[in-house]
């Protein structure tokens, strides 16, 4: 009885902390708005830039962001 009365408990336990939990997750940023306005490089003219806002061009090395279309035609020759 003793183990059945103690399993419930931690069942109890875990239904009122996944709240919890979930509440603190929620606290920080959005995922999607700190992706989207996330500081990326300018690998030509090393400023950095908002990747919503950059020029990104994809490359054999991944996506390449820069802070105007001149300086990415700058990269690519
Ligand atoms: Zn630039």
């Amino acid at each position: 009885m003793r183990v059945a009365a103690l399993a419930l408990w931690l069942v109890v336990a875990i239904i009122l902390l996944i709240p919890v939990v979930r509440g603190r997750s929620m606290t920080g940023p959005p995922r999607r708005r700190v992706s989207s306005d996330e500081l990326v490089k300018d690998p030509v003219c090393q400023t950095y830039v908002v990747r919503s806002r950059a020029v990104s061009r994809q490359t054999a090395a991944g996506p390449r962001y820069f802070c105007s279309a001149d300086c990415a035609s700058r990269f690519s020759g």
